[in-house]
């Protein structure tokens, strides 16, 4: 039987577990809201809840399970696993790895859940046999992964990859992280929401006018239903994105891009204006050949990332039982 590791996705708004196998099959699959609140020990036992219904739906013991692991919002201290998500104030240089290896008796491995993500899409999804792989997660925020000659990109201090954060708009919007006009601040799902809002501060006519709560979910939804302000945006935010993969691509010669997250779903409503905007700016021989495809894990991609951290860790940082000696 493969080698089983038990895979954690914990997010702003959902904690995800499951068990994955070393041929990425998944067992006992569990998604649940991240609760609200300020107490950390609330939320690890939420999170220890969660990890006991999949290893029960799965009938995994812990014992039987070669590591932990966690794909968590960042920022954090990588390697060592002390975490302190944005969108989770509960946890500050919250000592998870930590508290998980404690827990659990096994080897833990927690890393970005972007990174996470675009490693789970090169192993099992979108980015099989990718050179040179760019994996973004377009949502609340904008994140990405690199992974390059089968290695994910780790940087100084563990956070190589934040695609977010290229400025394709000098001048523009603020971005949460001090910035202005970050790729975050265009095509987060809260800033297609607060461009929204000011063009109907504007006057714009639009179906949007009086939706409540207005989100980048319900920009997608009205962009699906043809209102011209809701597509002017996605198309806006997929040029912006497509600003960033091309001087992303001349900068690392990627070879594949694999975009998920929320705003991924409004497809050809994105991706269209998104890959025009990288023909055009991508001159290079090298980078005219970059593809920019959708995220094929779903749901799962979050848990599948997090068995990769395990599966296609590429160092010591986790030492697996067969490989003790
Ligand atoms: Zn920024």
């Amino acid at each position: 039987m493969p080698e089983r590791a038990l895979a954690v996705d914990i997010g702003g708004t959902k904690l995800a577990a499951a068990v994955v196998d070393a041929d990425g099959r998944v067992a006992g699959f569990v998604e649940r809201p991240t609760p609200v609140t300020t107490d950390p020990q609330v939320l690890f036992a939420h999170l220890q809840a969660t990890i006991a219904a999949t290893l029960q739906a799965a009938g995994v013991a812990p014992a039987t399970l070669c590591a932990i692991g966690v794909g968590c919002g960042g920022p954090m201290r990588y390697p060592e696993g002390r975490v302190s998500p944005l969108n989770i104030p509960a946890w500050r240089d919250f000592p998870l790895r930590a508290r998980l290896e404690a827990s659990y008796g096994l080897p833990v491995r927690v890393d970005n859940d972007a990174k996470a993500f675009a490693l789970g899409e090169y192993w099992q999804g979108a980015g099989r046999g990718a050179r040179a792989l760019l994996g973004m997660v377009v949502s609340t925020g904008v994140g990405g992964g690199l992974v390059l000659d089968g290695q994910l990109v780790h940087g100084a201090q563990g956070n190589a990859g934040h695609i977010g954060h290229v400025i394709v708009r000098p001048g523009g919007p603020r971005c949460a992280c001090g910035a202005r006009g970050c790729l975050e601040a265009i095509a987060a799902g809260p800033s297609l929401a607060r461009a929204a809002v000011r063009a109907l501060g504007r006057g714009t006519a639009s179906a949007l006018r009086g939706v409540a709560p207005l989100t980048g979910e319900a920009v997608a939804a009205a962009a699906r239903a043809g209102d011209p302000l809701a597509l002017t945006l996605l198309a806006e935010a997929g040029r912006a994105i497509g600003q960033a993969l091309a001087s992303a691509a001349a900068l690392l010669d990627l070879d594949r891009v694999v975009i998920g997250g929320g705003v991924s779903q409004a497809g050809t409503l994105l991706f269209t204006p998104l890959q025009a905007e990288v023909a055009h700016r991508a001159r290079l021989a090298f980078t005219r050949d970059l593809t920019v495809v959708p995220a094929q894990l779903g749901r799962r991609a979050g848990v599948v990332g997090a068995a990769a951290l395990i599966f296609q860790a590429a160092d010591a940082t986790v030492v697996r039982p067969g490989r003790r000696s």
